[in-house]
């Protein structure tokens, strides 16, 4: 069982466009490629078919199929109402369309006034390209959205007005969805793509955690880093307690308390003595892992680092680490996790480490790519990364997670995290 969102807190993205334009085709691609469908609320032909999932990596959404917006007769204009209010209710519109006409424009003024963010499918595009006519309906289409965007001045998307989002798609082929999946990403509302915070539905006003932070040579001197100091600051924020302690003194420190703390958040370096240390009975975690949650997909990251079962002799792995901090002493991503998984695979790897900007476009060619937490980032540009790794088919985990699995405390770094930890489950027994 998959840990239910309640529907209010997804992301809708609702498809429209004429009948016949392979509406239908591009909802069931972007289905197919999901990993874990939540549930199916049936409609009927007259009705929009919604459909709520997980969606990689953008996390809990309701994709809503539309009827034909050109719908004729009776039961057309009642489809068609239907259609409209719809509208009325999702954050962001996909409008697909294989040649443009008054029906689209009619969409995009509905889209505008609401200020529902679009984008445009051009699809059948393996059938333009034989009749000779690539690029044509996506060049009317972008003339379309600037008219539109002079008109009404609300199309939310054309603000940018430079590059309207009009992408070319083949349904049926699959052809052009990951750039779509891509365009889903760029356009989500920004509340739905940052999560109410670090801890939320971890703990709550008046529950202690337990923060192991160990001060080794890799510690900046004077101050705690900033994955920390987010995590104290979002604890105070929901009056809740936070009691630091070095990996050394947790045991009796954990001894010490009258009543055990909610949880215990450790560096991942830690994660070892910090996982022996900690009773059973307490929930356990890392901080790495509650980024890879806040400022990433943590399903997807939990896919990534089971990857690290396959991995062979000489695999290939990419460390890629958001900010350009200097390295120091034993430093995690470039001595402590590569020996970590030297020790788990038994042999060589062949490790790449980049920093800040350095990231490469394309990851394919690599086994794996491990990822930090990505804390001086906003969840929008760590999903990018996310999305062209699953574009590339190449796993990516983070450090939190790639370590606990080095370190076989998996599935206890997983447990406070219901959704991942059953996906975990379902998917290990496979
Ligand atoms: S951006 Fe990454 S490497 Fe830099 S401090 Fe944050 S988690 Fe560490």
């Amino acid at each position: 069982m998959m840990e239910a969102t309640p529907k209010g807190l997804r992301l809708q993205i609702g498809i429209f466009g004429r009948r016949n334009v392979g509406k239908s085709s591009l909802f069931n691609q972007l289905l197919h490629q999901e990993i874990a469908i939540v549930s199916d609320t049936p409609g009927t032909t007259t009705d929009p078919v919604e459909k709520a999932m997980e969606f990689l990596p953008l996390g809990p959404v309701v994709f809503v199929d539309t009827a034909g917006i050109d719908d004729i007769g009776a039961l057309g204009a009642q489809r068609v109402e239907k259609t409209r209010r719809v509208v009325n209710r999702i954050d962001l519109a996909i409008l697909v369309t294989d040649a443009w006409g008054e029906y689209e424009n009619g969409l995009l003024v509905l889209f505008g006034e609401r200020k529902i963010p679009v984008i445009v499918v051009a699809n059948k595009a393996d059938q333009r390209r034989a009749e000779g006519a690539a690029g044509v309906l996506e060049a009317e289409a972008r003339t379309a959205i600037l008219a539109a965007t002079q008109t009404t001045c609300e199309l939310p998307i054309e603000s940018d007005v430079t590059r309207p989002n009009v992408i070319t798609v083949a349904a049926k082929s699959g052809e052009g969805i990951e750039a779509l999946r891509q365009a889903l990403i760029l356009s989500a509302p920004d509340d739905f793509l940052n999560p109410p915070s670090i801890l939320s539905g971890l703990v709550s006003e008046g529950e202690l955690v337990v923060l192991v932070v160990p001060v080794d040579k890799e510690a900046p001197k004077g101050r705690i880093i900033l994955p920390q100091v987010q995590v104290i600051r979002d604890l105070l924020d929901r009056h809740a307690s936070a009691l630091v302690v070095q990996d050394t003194e947790l045991a009796k420190t954990l001894d010490r308390l009258k009543n055990p703390p909610v949880l215990v958040v450790t560096d991942s370096q830690a994660f070892a003595r910090v996982a022996a240390d900690t009773p059973e009975s307490i929930p356990m975690t890392s901080f790495s892992i509650l980024f890879a949650r806040y400022k990433g997909d943590l399903t997807a990251m939990v896919q990534g680092a089971m990857a690290i079962d396959r991995l062979q002799p000489g695999a290939k792995i990419l460390v890629g680490e958001a900010c350009t901090h200097h390295p120091i002493g034993d430093d995690i991503g470039r001595l402590k996790i590569p020996n970590w998984l030297r020790e788990k695979i038994g042999d060589e790897i062949e490790l790449t480490v980049v920093a800040g900007r350095d990231y490469p476009d394309d990851v394919r060619g690599y086994d794996l790519v491990i990822h930090c937490g990505a804390c001086v980032w906003n969840r929008r540009e760590m999903l990018t990364r996310i999305e062209s790794a699953h574009a590339a088919h190449v796993p990516i985990t983070n450090y939190g997670l790639a370590i606990s699995k080095c370190l076989n405390i998996f599935e206890r770094a997983l447990q406070p995290f219901p959704m991942a930890y059953n996906m975990y489950k379902e998917n290990k027994t496979r």
